[in-house]
């Protein structure tokens, strides 16, 4: 039987400053009040989801067509608008604003549609297999081996991310995260994403313990905004040249440097 302390503290003793833990309730470790390991700075690890856990465009956009027609009755061509590092939230408001919805937000169908894409996106995937950024997983399997807190922050609404990631067998290792239904704002996801974690895990971070990993000038930038890290990598469809422009803290061409990529967070 592994104990607590060792679950939790056996790796990496180097001495390193305090940590961005305060406090650690009862509830993520089976009951019992595990002891702090205050040798070790716990990270929280937020990856997006397209282009950094899964390919971009793996899922392609014609669901937006279908929850568009299925809720509202309308048949829309307009969903080849610029989405990248946009919310579900945000981008159906758009697509209902270009069909003549002034304020969807307000329209009793909005919630409704939005919380039905997870729906329509497993539909469409069933017979798929979606594809992994490669290597990402060993990344993802180092940090929680290494006891950081990995999670999400994605514009997806939390069922599209579930749907879409337990066909690529990544739910999984992900306790907690921000995702797109709760806000057209990505950087409000950041805040969103603390409090659910703190409620599932019960650790708390500062802000200076926690890292975002994304592909697109909007992660590197709702990371400035919200006085968050972010780990750029352009696995999506942005180059490295271009994320540079944006001057991410740390920028990697994709996640075959592993040593490189891990000495970020110790
Ligand atoms: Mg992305």
């Amino acid at each position: 039987m592994i104990l607590q302390e060792e679950l939790f503290c056996s790796r990496d003793r180097e001495a390193v400053k305090p940590a961005g833990l305060r406090r650690l309730s009862l509830s993520a470790f089976g009951g019992s009040n595990p002891p702090l390991c205050k040798d070790k700075i716990m990270k929280l690890v937020l990856f997006d989801v397209d282009g950094i856990l899964l390919k971009f465009g793996a899922v392609g956009r014609d669901y937006w067509k279908v929850i568009i027609k299925k809720h509202f009755g309308i048949e829309t061509n307009r969903h080849n608008i610029d989405m990248q590092g946009k919310t579900d939230r945000a981008i159906l408001a758009e697509l209902l604003v270009l069909e003549g919805i002034k304020d969807p937000e307000s329209d009793k169908r909005f919630l409704i549609a939005l919380n039905d894409i997870g729906n329509v996106v497993a539909e469409i995937i069933k017979d798929k297999k979606l594809e992994k950024i490669p290597n990402v997983e060993n990344f993802v399997k180092q940090l929680i081996q290494e006891k950081h807190i990995v999670g999400l922050l994605t514009g997806n609404t939390r069922e599209k991310a579930r749907a879409k990631l337990e066909n690529a067998g990544l739910w999984k290792y992900f306790k907690a995260g921000g995702f797109g239904n709760r806000s057209q704002k990505r950087s409000d996801l950041v805040q969103i994403a603390l409090e659910d974690v703190k409620e599932k895990t019960g650790v708390e971070f500062e802000k200076k313990d926690v890292f975002l990993i994304g592909d697109t000038i909007r992660d590197i930038r709702c990371a400035k905004e919200t006085g968050v890290k972010i780990v750029a990598v352009a696995t999506g469809e942005q180059t490295v040249q271009y994320l540079e422009e944006e001057k991410p803290n740390y920028l990697f061409e994709n996640f075959n440097n592993f040593e490189k990529l891990i000495e970020v967070f110790k």
